[in-house]
C-alpha cells in the first residue's frame, strides 16, 4: 500500500478525535537558521478551522488504525470491518516535514490504535517525535496521544518532545466506559493523568530561571488535555460538565474537548442510532468556557429540572433568565464578577467597561464600541439613560424574545 493511500485511511480514521488545538505552547522558531518549523502564529503557518470550530491546521493522523481493543464507539475497534493501514515511523516523519515545508500545517497530532502492547505502541509514537526533534530539529507543534497503560519512562520521554499530551477519558461515567470499552481501565486513565500533572508541575517549577540562569528539562509545555464523547451513552449535560470540572480541578487540564458521537458503520446495538445535535456539543463548549473564564460553578450552569443545557440559547443567557432576581445590574457600579454574568458581556468587554468607567459613565451609545450586543444585554442592565421595565424583566415574553424564530419545515422540493 502506498503512502498516499495510507494517508487517506489514517487521516480519515483520526477525524473523530476533536482534541487538536495548538494553543498554550512555548514559542519556538527557526529564524536562527537551525531546524525547521515554528510555533509562532504569523510565521507562514496556516491556521484554519472547520465550520464546527475544530482546528484543522495540524497533520492529524493515526500511526495505525489496527487495534487490539474493541471499544464499541470506535470505528477502529478490533471487530470493525474497515481497511487497515499502518505507517512506519519514517513515513510519518517525512509526511510531517513535507507538509510543513509546503505550509499546509503547523504541526503534528499523532494518535494510534493499540497494537502488540501499550508499551510497543507508545514506543512507536515517541520514536516519531524523537526523530522529528532530534534528527530533523523540527520546531513545530507536536501533540501526542498517550496510552494510559504505557510505561512511565515512555510517557516521560513523550513529554520531552511533545508540546501537548492527551489521554482520552472517552465517556463521562465510569459505568459507561466499562460497558462500551471493556478493555479500558478508568483507574489507569486517571492514574496516568495524575502522573502527568505531577510531571507538568515539576517541570513548571524546574523551568523557572535560577540566579545562574539554569532551567530544568521541558515537559509538554502546552499541558495535557482530554476528550469526552457526547451522546454515546445516557449521561446528561449536568454529568458531563461536573466530570469536566472534576478533571480540570484534579489534573489541571488545559482543555476538555467534547466530541458529538457519530454513528459508525456496523455499530453495536448498545449505541444510539442517531448522532446528538451538533449544537449540543457547542453548548457544552460554551458551558466549559463559563467555568474556566466567567467564574461559574459546574452546579449552577445546568437547569436541575432535566440536567440538559438549552439548545435554544447559550448557557449564560439561560442562567440569567432563571435568576432574574439578580438583575438589572448597574453597569457603572457592579463588580467584575457580576458583570461577567450579564448576557452578551464577554470577558474582554468587561475589562473595557472597568477601564472606561474609571473615566466616564457608560451609556447606551457606548455599548456598540464595547462590542456588546444591545438587544441581548439591555433587559439585564441599568445605565444612566436606560432602565428595563420591571414588567419586561418579569414577563414570560423575555424568554420568548431570545428563542430562535420558528421556521416552517420545507416539503423537500
Ligand atoms: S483503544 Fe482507541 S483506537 Fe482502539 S478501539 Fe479503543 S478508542 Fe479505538
Amino acid at each position: 500500500m502506498d503512502v498516499k493511500r495510507k494517508l487517506e485511511i489514517l487521516a480519515d480514521a483520526a477525524k473523530y478525535d476533536a482534541s487538536c488545538a495548538s494553543s498554550g505552547t512555548e514559542k519556538r522558531d527557526s529564524r536562527d537558521g537551525k531546524g525547521i518549523g515554528s510555533t509562532d502564529a504569523g510565521m507562514g503557518i496556516c491556521h484554519s478551522y472547520a465550520p464546527d470550530g475544530r482546528c484543522i491546521s495540524l497533520l492529524k493522523i493515526l500511526l495505525t488504525n489496527a487495534c487490539n481493543y474493541d471499544c464499541l464507539y470506535c470505528v477502529n475497534r478490533a471487530s470493525s470491518n474497515v481497511t487497515r493501514a499502518r505507517f512506519t515511523v519514517d513515513e510519518v516523519v517525512q509526511l510531517t516535514l513535507d507538509f510543513y515545508r509546503r505550509n499546509y500545517i503547523e504541526g503534528l497530532f499523532l494518535s494510534s490504535g493499540i497494537i502488540r502492547s501499550a508499551d510497543y505502541t507508545m514506543e512507536q509514537v515517541v520514536a516519531v517525535a524523537r526523530k522529528l526533534r532530534e534528527e530533523h530539529h523540527f520546531r513545530g507543534y507536536i501533540h501526542l496521544k498517550t496510552i494510559p497503560e504505557a510505561d512511565d519512562a515512555l510517557i516521560t520521554e513523550a513529554g520531552k518532545y511533545a508540546d501537548r499530551l492527551s489521554i482520552n477519558i472517552e465517556v463521562p461515567e465510569e459505568d459507561s466506559l466499562a460497558k462500551l470499552a471493556p478493555e479500558k481501565d478508568v483507574r489507569a486513565i486517571r492514574r496516568t493523568m495524575g502522573r502527568l500533572r505531577l510531571k507538568l508541575d515539576e517541570a513548571r517549577e524546574g523551568r523557572k530561571p535560577t540566579p545562574r540562569g539554569k532551567v530544568g528539562p521541558r515537559f509538554a509545555p502546552a499541558g495535557q488535555s482530554t476528550q469526552m464523547i457526547v451522546g454515546a451513552d445516557s449521561a446528561n449535560d449536568s454529568t458531563i460538565i461536573r466530570t469536566s470540572a472534576n478533571l480540570y480541578g484534579s489534573y489541571n487540564l488545559k482543555r476538555v474537548y467534547y466530541s458529538a458521537f457519530s454513528p459508525i458503520p456496523d455499530a453495536s446495538r448498545a449505541l444510539p442510532l442517531r448522532a446528538p445535535p451538533l449544537i449540543r456539543e457547542h453548548r457544552l463548549y460554551q458551558a466549559d468556557w463559563l467555568m474556566r473564564f466567567y467564574g461559574f460553578d459546574a452546579d449552577e450552569i445546568v437547569d436541575d429540572n432535566d440536567g440538559m443545557l438549552s439548545l435554544d440559547m447559550d448557557p449564560k443567557l439561560a442562567w440569567a433568565l432563571r435568576h432574574r432576581d439578580r438583575f438589572p445590574l448597574d453597569v457603572n457600579r457592579a463588580s467584575r464578577e457580576d458583570l461577567l454574568r450579564v448576557p452578551g458581556f464577554g470577558a474582554k468587554a468587561v475589562q473595557r467597561i472597568i477601564e472606561t468607567r474609571r473615566i466616564s459613565s457608560i451609556r447606551v451609545g457606548d455599548l456598540a464600541r464595547l462590542h456588546i450586543p444591545r438587544n441581548k444585554a439591555l433587559p439585564f442592565i441599568v445605565l444612566p439613560d436606560h432602565r428595563p421595565t420591571v414588567n419586561l424583566l418579569d414577563s414570560a415574553r423575555l424568554v420568548e424574545r431570545f428563542k430562535p424564530k420558528a421556521t416552517q419545515l420545507g416539503f423537500g422540493f
